[in-house]
């Protein structure tokens, strides 16, 4: 190789840059931790930053805490797979019998009614059944849409889940009709990973991540920067549509139509389910919101996604921030850091 006398320091700077660059992402790689699970159907990513290494915490104990309560969780509300839980228990119940449920079931249950009935029936934790139908959490994804007819049999009433005391008198819950399922698919994901962050903290973690396939709750910072959030593209993949700047506590979490679908005769059918038709919303492709914990984001991001434009106004209302693109790719609302 002959270089002239320019040639030869533009190739030394260059080496040099490279150099320095690779030994910065070496540096930040190699000082997070960073360690991904299969829970709830999707990897979850937990990072800690460099800040909590040091000799008081085991991460790794922390880390691994963690990702036994998101899994405890996701045993806990799932409908779907072998195992019994209160969930379906009270999902083979009679109608009109009242039931207990554990603390926990019952107190999530009630966050979601109080979703249900802000959103003015948007999100709706009893489509058990019209999901079931539509089969987009079963182990074989489904092809085509289910018939007119099925989806009207599946459709529930609009009161469909009731708080009551039982023949001990105690409090006690009911379904008012067969077709009343309750299914936490919109609600726990959040949960999940509120409760991971909890476990973090409790371990004396300050500064972390957990990231359950683009649902997110952060706490702290990265170093002595804020963490960086992309926003997937609904439609490229490999894009992003916003980069977010955050530090602190903020959860931020997104509905989108390409999550679980497929495409029937040129026809985009996907598992976030209008409850008052059983159909799939065609409101927009992706909703996202930031909220004070991934409970909320995660409801009112489904919410949100369901009743379309005409929901976000009422976010600013709960302090929620929430960008919304629409069906033709259009964005509306806008996130930023509180
Ligand atoms: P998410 O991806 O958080 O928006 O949640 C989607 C999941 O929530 C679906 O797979 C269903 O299990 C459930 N779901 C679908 N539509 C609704 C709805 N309108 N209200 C509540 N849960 C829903
Ligand atoms: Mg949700």
């Amino acid at each position: 190789m002959i270089l002239s006398n320019n040639g030869m320091a533009l190739f030394l700077l260059r080496y040099f840059m490279a150099f320095v660059l690779l030994l910065i992402s070496a540096c930040s790689q190699a000082n997070d931790v960073h360690e991904t699970r299969f829970i709830m159907g999707t990897l979850v990513k937990f990072t800690i930053a460099p800040a909590d290494r040091h000799e008081n915490i085991d991460v790794a104990a922390a880390i691994s805490a963690a990702a036994n309560e998101m899994q405890r969780i996701e045993n806990a509300f799932t409908i779907y797979g072998d195992q019994s839980n209160a969930i379906k228990t009270f999902n083979a119940t009679a109608p009109n019998t009242a039931v207990a449920l554990p603390e926990e079931v019952a107190s999530l249950l009630q966050r979601a009614l109080l979703i249900k009935q802000q959103s003015k029936g948007a999100f709706d934790p009893a489509l058990g059944g019209l999901n079931l139908l539509w089969g987009f959490s079963a182990s074989d994804a489904p092809t085509t849409p289910p018939s007119a007819e099925a989806i009207t049999k599946a459709l529930p009433p609009q009161h469909c889940i009731a708080q009551t005391s039982m023949a001990n008198g105690k409090s006690g819950w009911l379904r008012t009709d067969t077709r009343c399922l309750l299914d936490f698919g919109a609600i726990a994901k959040g949960y999940a990973i509120d409760q991971g962050i909890k476990i973090l903290r409790q371990h004396g973690i300050k500064n972390a991540i957990i990231n359950a396939g683009g649902d997110i709750r952060l706490i702290g910072k990265h170093g002595d920067k804020p963490w960086r959030i992309g926003i997937r593209h609904p439609r490229q993949q490999a894009e992003m549509i916003e980069t977010l700047q955050l530090e602190g506590d903020v959860s931020i979490v997104t509905s989108g139509d390409y999550e679980r679908f497929f495409i029937y005769q040129g026809k985009r059918y996907h598992h976030l389910i209008n409850p008052q038709t059983g159909w799939p919303a065609q409101t927009a492709q992706s909703v996202t919101i930031i909220a004070r914990n991934a409970t909320l984001a995660d409801a009112w991001s489904t919410a949100v996604f369901i009743q379309g434009k005409k929901g976000m106004a009422q976010q600013s209302q709960f302090n929620q921030q929430v960008l919304l693109i629409d069906q033709s790719g259009k964005r509306f609302g806008s996130l930023k850091p509180r």
